[in-house]
C-alpha cells in the first residue's frame, strides 16, 4: 500500500507571504519526518494585491507527482477578500473529510461565504491578519499573513506539529524578522477555532473540480492507461535487445507496482500485465538501466546475461 501523500494548496494575494508559508510547510513537514515534499508556486502574472497560489505536497515516501494540486486535502486561505472576488475557486476539487483553514475577522459568516463543502470536511479559522499587524509583520501596508497561517494549519490539520513548523521558520528567518514571524505562528496556533459545519451544507462526496484540464483526475502513474506512446521495431542499428550487456530484472513480491520503469524506459519496452505489473520486452529492452534508477523500491535490477541459469 503506498503511502498517502497529503495534498495542499493556498490561495493569497501577491505580497502576503503565501509562497513562503507554502515553502515552509514543505521544509516544515520533512522535519516532522515527510520523506516527500514539494513545494510549487502558481503565479501567472503576479504583482503585489493579484491572487496567487501555490502548492505543497508532502508523504512518508518520495513524490513522484508534479503537477499543481487540483484535489487538495487541505485548502488554506491566506486573503478572506478572494472569496467574494470570484477569481480564486477556493473549494475546487476539494476532498472529502478535506479541511479548509480561513483567515478572517472572526466574522460569523464564514459559513456562508464557503458555500457547498464536500462531504465530512471542516473548517477552521484564525485572524491571521490582525495577529501579523500585531507583531508588525508588515510591509508596504501590506499584512504578511501566510506565516501565521502555518499555526493554522499545524493546529487544524495535525499532521505537522507545531515545533516544526517553527524549526522550519527559524531557517529562513532570522534576527528580529524571525522573533516576530514564530510568535505570530504561535499565536495563530492558539487562536485557531473550528466551525461546525451545518449537514445541509454538505455535497455527496468531494467537490467538483472546474478546472478545465487534462489529467486532474490523475494523482499516479496507477490512475493512468497503460497505453505505450510508441511501439519498439527494429531500426537502423539492429533490434536494441542485441545491444544488452545486463539486463534488467525485479521481484513481484517487493513491486508496488507504481510503473515508474513503464513510464521512463527510453525503449517503451515495459509494458503491464493484467495484474498492473511491469512486464519487460527483452527483444528491445537494451539494459541501459533506466528502469532501475526510477524504481522506489529497489527492486528492478542489472543481471550480467551470462548468470542467467
Ligand atoms: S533497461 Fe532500459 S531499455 Fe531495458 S527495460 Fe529498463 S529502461 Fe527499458
Ligand atoms: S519494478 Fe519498481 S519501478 Fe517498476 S513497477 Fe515495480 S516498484 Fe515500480
Amino acid at each position: 500500500m503506498p503511502a498517502k501523500i497529503y495534498e495542499s494548496r493556498w490561495h493569497g494575494r501577491g505580497g502576503q507571504g503565501t509562497v513562503t508559508a507554502a515553502r515552509a510547510l514543505a521544509e516544515a513537514a520533512f522535519h516532522e519526518g515527510f520523506k516527500g515534499v514539494q513545494t510549487i508556486p502558481y503565479f501567472g502574472a503576479e504583482r503585489r494585491g493579484a491572487p496567487v497560489v501555490a502548492f505543497t505536497r508532502f508523504s512518508k515516501e518520495p513524490v513522484r507527482i508534479h503537477s499543481n494540486v487540483y484535489a487538495p486535502d487541505i485548502v488554506v486561505v491566506v486573503d478572506p477578500t478572494l472569496f467574494k472576488s470570484g477569481l480564486a475557486n477556493i473549494t475546487d476539487g476539494l476532498k472529502s473529510e478535506g479541511i479548509l483553514v480561513i483567515n478572517t475577522p472572526g466574522n460569523s459568516d464564514i459559513l456562508d461565504k464557503v458555500g457547498k463543502l464536500p462531504r465530512g470536511a471542516r473548517v477552521f479559522t484564525v485572524d491571521a491578519t490582525s495577529i501579523s499587524i500585531d507583531f508588525g509583520l508588515e510591509v508596504a501596508g501590506l499584512a504578511l499573513s501566510g506565516t501565521p497561517m502555518l499555526g493554522a494549519f499545524a493546529r487544524a490539520t495535525g499532521l505537522i506539529s507545531l515545533d516544526s513548523v517553527l524549526e522550519a521558520l527559524s531557517e529562513i528567518f532570522s534576527g528580529e524578522q524571525g522573533e516576530k514571524n514564530l510568535k505570530a505562528v504561535e499565536m495563530a496556533y492558539e487562536k485557531t477555532v473550528e466551525h461546525v459545519v451545518p449537514e445541509d451544507q454538505y455535497l455527496d462526496g468531494d467537490m467538483p473540480v472546474s478546472r478545465r484540464n487534462r489529467v486532474s483526475q490523475f494523482h499516479s502513474w496507477r490512475d493512468l492507461t497503460p497505453i505505450p506512446i510508441s511501439k519498439p521495431e527494429k531500426a537502423s542499428m539492429g533490434v536494441t535487445g542485441e545491444w544488452r550487456v545486463f539486463k534488467p530484472v525485479y521481484d513481484r513480491e517487493d513491486c508496488n507496482k507504481c510503473l515508474s520503469c513503464w513510464m521512463y524506459c527510453p525503449e517503451s519496452a515495459v509494458s503491464v500485465d493484467e495484474e498492473g505489473y511491469p512486464v519487460i520486452d527483452y527483444t528491445y529492452c537494451k539494459g541501459c538501466g533506466v528502469c532501475v534508477s526510477v524504481c522506489p523500491k529497489k527492486t528492478m535490477h542489472l543481471i550480467r546475461e551470462k548468470e542467467e541459469a
